[in-house]
């Protein structure tokens, strides 16, 4: 083989593994760096690309370890109504039966767990003993676990990372401590908490550009899978920075429309 084509082939595998690394989708808060992803494995399957061909049923599965438990009210309102009006909001006319947990007693009390943090491997693990579809067929599930724990990049506990989505999964983390420390107030808490999710079922689903293409030039491409609009629940900075900001109006309202116009179109447009 000649020196040149060494080369190319060298280049051509390099290019391969690149593209099979995706990236995973991380919340920051106060952070001011616009670092907000990390390569990891390829997934096995991809929940977004079947998830536009065939749902029918999507039901949200909540588990959480003792001491995490998620809030499921914010002043007099039902938290998760939130996640409830939001995912409907988005799926809009798809015909999709959306079932959301309301009380506590429809969620799963994972007990506490041995660790204190947790690695993405952990998390999918965790999420696997919860799931209950296959997410092949026609009924699907995200799970969204809340630990009592921080999640472990590059080895380290990140006590800033909120929530994440493991990319090209239906699995969803919320990391409490991180919550519980972004307001003195139960009620900005709980909506931080709920904003968190739907941020992360809104990556899970495909935004911005992360399994549903763009359809208007509306992707924050210098902070990864994010929207430019900054009253968007996808704004890059709405799931770390100007989270508290971000849910300030919808504090005392029962009507928290999170999703902008322009991600609400493209899930239409799929
Ligand atoms: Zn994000
Ligand atoms: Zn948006």
């Amino acid at each position: 083989m000649d020196r040149l084509s060494a080369l190319t082939r060298k280049r051509e595998r390099l290019f391969g593994v690149l593209a099979k690394i995706p990236v995973l989708v991380l919340l920051f808060l106060g952070m001011s760096s616009c670092s907000d992803s990390e390569t990891v494995l390829v997934p096995t399957d991809n929940f977004v690309s079947n998830f536009y061909t065939n749902t029918r049923s999507l039901t949200i599965l909540v588990g959480y370890e003792e001491g995490a438990s998620p809030f499921v009210k914010y002043n007099t309102f039902d938290a998760w109504d939130v996640c409830k009006q939001n995912i409907t909001d988005l799926l809009d006319t798809r015909g999709i039966n959306l079932k959301v947990p309301v009380g506590i007693e429809e969620m799963i009390n994972l007990g506490a767990l041995e660790q204190n943090n947790y690695t993405r491997e952990n998390l999918a693990s965790f999420a696997q003993g919860i799931q209950k579809n296959d997410n092949a067929t026609e009924d699907k599930s995200i799970v969204v676990l809340f630990l009592n724990g921080y999640y472990i990049k590059d080895g380290m506990p990140k006590q800033k990372i909120l929530g994440i989505n493991l990319d090209g999964t239906p699995v969803i983390a919320v990391f409490k401590p991180v919550i519980k420390t972004s307001s003195n107030s139960a009620a900005e808490q709980a909506l931080i908490e709920q904003s968190t999710i739907v941020h992360e079922i809104g990556h899970a689903l495909g935004l911005v550009n992360n399994g549903v293409p763009v359809t208007s030039a509306h992707q924050d491409a210098n902070h990864g899978a994010h929207c430019i609009n900054p009253k968007c629940v996808m704004f890059w900075q709405n799931s770390g920075t100007k989270i508290q900001q971000f849910v300030q109006p919808f504090l005392l309202s029962g009507k928290v429309q999170l999703f902008g116009n322009q991600c609400k179109s493209e899930i239409k447009a799929k």
